[in-house]
């Protein structure tokens, strides 16, 4: 197999609109995966680093008694207060930013996906990667996808869109978009197998 360059790829997408999916796919092909998301809920499990600075920046009440962070009282409090969500965030950024590091230093590829829910909101990651995919899809359908899940109703999956940054905002920093609306999972397939061919020289 020919060798693979080397490319720092930051993937990000609305919820539901097939992100890990593709984020999958990369995978089949040869990159290695460093998922952000992953690693901000590894950091706030029981035991995680993030734990003992949030314990002392917003007391036991955000703990749950597992010694986790207790994710439905933290998401109400930063949603209603943003000093809040931003000491949340002053601890959580550094800290998902030294693990990513470390991640990404001992993947087994020289091609990572970087996999960031908020690459377009949070504004820090440009400049760490070297190419912006951005996977997209009207709402309705990530509505349709995401209310399928467990747990979720449609009110749920709106108000998460409704948070989120717009397609537009999306699209407007992507290196190359995957339209995945109205497609089979195939089609999906053959549009991440071209893309790999063109920015890896490959297929
Ligand atoms: P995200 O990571 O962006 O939240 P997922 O990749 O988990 O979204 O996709 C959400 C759901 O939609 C999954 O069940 C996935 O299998 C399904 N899905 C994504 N793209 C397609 C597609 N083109 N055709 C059919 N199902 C799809």
């Amino acid at each position: 197999m020919a060798d693979l360059p080397a490319l720092r790829i930051g993937l990000s997408g609305g919820i539901g609109s097939g992100k890990s999916t593709v984020a999958a796919l990369l995978a089949q092909h040869g990159a290695a995966l460093v998922d952000t998301d992953a690693i901000a809920r590894q950091l706030t499990l029981p035991g995680g680093a993030a734990i003992a600075p949030i314990r002392a920046a917003f007391g036991d009440d955000v703990i749950d008694a597992a010694g986790g962070l207790d994710r439905e009282r933290m998401r109400a409090l930063a949603f209603a207060d943003v000093q809040a969500r931003r000491r949340l965030e002053a601890i959580l950024h550094p800290l998902i930013g030294i693990e990513t590091d470390r991640q990404a230093t001992q993947a087994p590829s020289s091609v990572k996906v970087f996999d960031v829910p908020l690459l377009v909101e949070s504004g820090r990651w440009r400049r760490r990667v070297d190419r912006v995919l951005i996977v997209d899809c009207s709402e309705a359908t990530q509505i349709e996808r995401v209310a399928e899940r467990a747990g979720w109703s449609r009110d749920a999956a709106r108000a998460v869109v409704a948070q989120q940054a717009t397609r537009e905002t999306r699209r407007a920093c992507a290196d190359a978009v995957i339209h995945n609306d109205g497609i089979t999972l195939d089609t999906l397939s053959a549009h991440v197998r071209d893309l790999w061919g063109h920015w890896c020289g490959l297929s």
